[in-house]
């Protein structure tokens, strides 16, 4: 007996399932195509899409082997399956070839690529064909016309569907470029023909700006894609980023299932996505429906896809923008409002069924199954530029899930958030039978999502669910810079929180006297018979070097479970409290209420929980104690600000900068960064060169000693 069918759990539903609902599909023309059943496949990814795919094919029956990498070798994904292979290094997960000699030697007869990674490379879908695999997506060469801005764009307008205005042929001189960008009329979007995640993507506002944005938009490009080619096209100013997701089988048929809105972006990245989108007219909204399966029909698609269109808020007008010929990272969003499993979808296409639904049927689940959205949990922080950040999760704690609560994760509590892969934690997906119940719904959920460890979005969500233009559904790829002031604030922090956090700090300051090896936060200030009296210095903190004021807490036992507080001039005189050492709950009887608060300590960074807000505290260090621990150079030097790879050193020792002048160009995950001079000086080293990777807070350059 094989393994493979002993790890058979479930009969197989996908061939009844595909068979019971295809009365309006037509399987008809020309010879059929080849049925194969997939009942092994390789995963060629990580983290949480990793997961959900092999969570489907488990409830089918099918077995999955798992990749991994050296850093991710206790991932939740390299765990989920007793068939799991060490690719090796960080980038392994791109080496193709490899990925496919161990899909053949396990005797898988398809391969998963997820999103990312390999799942919109055509070569890689080619081989895998060629190598008697099944690519679970589309067709190669409709991933090769679509990768392509340019050619796609081509593809659209002989299938009728509308595109930006712009210039994207071949042409790359740069003069012709700006005259074809004064044709257009500024703003203009720059834009890679291979970009994609926002990458190579830039906006000239004036014809004065145009060449030095060209120009930037060209490297971004060939550091990234290999390819300088670029677009040309008309800026929407106030645009919203409506896609449709669509699928198409061996024979022909195709169906919209939906659209998303995505227009909540940061950095031209998604962070909060939803269906149906918001005020969108019924006759735009069958139209767009259409237009996306026409443009699926015309690159000859099959599996699932998403057709992305830029929506012009002030003429109502869409355009084509590009197709990802994969899934999604945000399809869990159209699976709540269709009720389908779109990764079982892709699976039964790939064996040669034909789509399960029809337009009609999908279309009255549709209008069932109210509204949904979707927040990406990452590990970044909204305060510095949503830089992103990495570690380890010392504490998390998730809303409880149900029907309408859904939680896609690739990690839990322990694991490592590593810098060397994209930093999202988690989606929390939602559904309610209005626009207004789901938004509620995924504030209420947000209010009990608890991370402790690398600084996470968890917060900026919350705000945007309480930000009333959200509310009303009036939103635009510009809304989190539109909504700065809003979104950004931040209120001030209770002395209640203060005291808890203390009383935290005081637990722990005592087991640590007690033998642990800790060291100690706060400092002795008296000595009652038996009880200690310690006080406490914070500052809140919303990234690695911010010196706001000091908050100064002194506690006093005064008898078991009794303590008298004082935080700055308020006093408690006795509050009972007590602490649950294995939650880190601080429970504590304030005259006036009762307060339940989680307090995590991450070295010198404390984390509270509070009635559904989280809170950041620093410890600051006393300046005897930088000095010991070196920090003195650090102060003389420009620090990576986040864990990243030098792409470029700008300057070199002995080089005189003026503030503000470019020192090095760093990457993070699908960001390129411009590191600037602090202040005016002298380069005494550069300690990082082209090619290193560097770990947030690592000097990059060092300036010479002032006179
Ligand atoms: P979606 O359009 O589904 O929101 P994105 O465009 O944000 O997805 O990208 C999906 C995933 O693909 C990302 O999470 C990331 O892992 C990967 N990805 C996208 N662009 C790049 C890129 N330029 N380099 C590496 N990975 C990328
Ligand atoms: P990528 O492949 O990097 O995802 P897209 O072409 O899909 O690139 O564009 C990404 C984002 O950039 C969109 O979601 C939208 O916010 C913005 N964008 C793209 N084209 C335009 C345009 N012509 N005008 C204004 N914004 C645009
Ligand atoms: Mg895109």
């Amino acid at each position: 007996m094989t393994l493979s069918s002993l790890l058979r759990i479930t009969p197989r539903l996908a061939p009844a399932a595909a068979r019971r609902s295809t009365r309006a599909l037509s399987v008809s023309s020309g010879a059929p195509p080849t049925r194969t059943s997939l009942d092994s496949i390789l995963i060629a990814n990580r983290g949480e899409i990793a997961l959900r795919v092999g969570q489907t094919a488990a409830e089918h029956g099918i077995r999955v082997t798992t990749l991994y990498t050296d850093p991710d070798s206790r991932s939740q994904h390299a765990l989920s399956s007793p068939f799991a292979f060490n690719l090796g290094s960080v980038s392994a997960y791109l080496d193709g070839d490899r990925i496919i000699e161990i899909a053949k030697k396990e005797g898988c007869q398809g391969i998963h690529p997820g999103y990312g990674f390999l799942s919109e490379n055509s070569a890689f879908a080619r081989k895998c064909t060629e190598a008697g695999l099944v690519f679970i997506g589309p067709p190669w060469k409709a991933i090769e016309d679509m990768g392509d801005k340019s050619r796609s764009k081509e593809i659209m307008i002989a299938a009728g569907v509308p595109c930006v205005p712009g210039y994207h042929g071949q042409n790359q001189d740069p003069h012709f470029l700006e005259d074809e960008a004064d044709k257009i009329t500024y703003p203009v979007l720059i834009k890679a023909i291979k970009g994609g995640g926002g990458k190579g993507m830039r906006i000239a506002t004036t014809k004065a700006e145009f060449q030095a944005q060209l120009e930037s938009a060209k490297s971004e490009a060939l550091n990234s894609f290999g390819d300088d080619h670029v677009l040309v096209e008309k800026y929407i100013t106030t645009p919203r980023h409506i896609e449709v997701q669509v699928f198409a089988d061996k024979y022909g048929n195709s169906v919209a299932l939906g659209e998303r809105d995505c227009s909540i972006q940061r950095r031209h990245q998604k962070i909060l996505e939803e269906s149906p989108a918001p005020h969108l007219p019924d006759a735009t909204r069958k139209d767009i429906w259409a237009k996306a399966r026409s443009a699926a029909l015309a690159v000859g698609y099959e599996g699932a896809g998403t057709v992305e269109f830029i929506f012009d808020n002030d003429t109502g007008k869409f355009y084509f923008m590009e197709m990802n010929t994969r899934l999604q990272v945000e399809h869990p969003v159209t699976e709540m409002v269709t009720g389908q499993d779109l990764v079982h979808w892709q699976i039964m296409v790939s064996e040669g069924a034909p789509l399960p639904l029809t337009q009609e049927e999908v279309e009255e689940k549709i209008a069932r199954n109210g509204h949904a959205i979707e927040a990406r949990i990452y590990a970044e922080n909204p305060d510095q530029g949503f830089i992103p950040d990495s570690g380890r999760l010392l504490h998390v704690r998730t809303p409880k899930t149900s029907d309408d609560i859904r939680i896609d994760a690739g990690f839990v509590e322990g694991d490592d958030v590593s810098a060397h892969y994209d930093p999202m934690i988690s989606k929390l997906i939602v559904r309610g039978e209005t626009r207004e119940e789901a938004i509620l719904k995924l504030g209420a959920a947000l209010e009990q999502y608890e991370v402790a460890g690398p600084v996470t979005n968890i917060e900026f969500i919350k705000k945007l669910c309480r930000s009333p233009d959200f509310i009303a559904g009036a939103v635009e790829t510009g809304y989190i810079e539109k909504h700065r002031e809003e979104l950004f604030s931040s209120k001030a922090i209770d002395d209640e929180l203060f005291a808890q956090v203390a009383l935290a700090c005081l637990h722990r300051d005592m087991h640590a006297a007690s033998g642990a090896s800790h060291t100690l936060i706060g400092s002795e200030i008296g000595f009652a018979p038996s009880y200690q009296q310690r006080q406490f210095s914070f500052t809140e903190s919303t990234g690695p070097a911010d010196d706001g004021p000091i908050f100064t807490v002194r506690v006093q036992q005064i008898a078991d479970k009794f303590y008298r507080i004082e935080v700055g001039e308020r006093v408690f005189e006795s509050v009972e409290s007590q602490i649950d050492s294995d939650t880190n709950v601080v429970t504590s009887f304030f005259p006036h209420t009762r307060l339940d608060t989680t307090v995590v300590q991450d070295e010198d960074t404390i984390i509270a929980f509070q009635q559904g807000i989280q809170y950041r505290l620093k410890v600051p260090r006393a300046k005897w104690m930088e000095k010991a621990l070196g920090m003195k150079d650090i102060a003389n030097s420009v620090l990576a600000p986040m864990p990243c790879k030098v792409l470029r050193v700008e300057v070199q020792a002995g080089d005189e900068v003026e503030k503000d002048q470019p020192l090095v160009v760093i990457e993070s995950m699908k960001m390129e960064t411009v590191i600037r001079s602090p202040h005016r000086g002298i380069i005494a080293r550069v300690v990082h060169q082209k090619g290193d990777q560097c770990k947030s807070g690592t000097p990059l350059v060092e300036f010479a000693e002032e006179e």
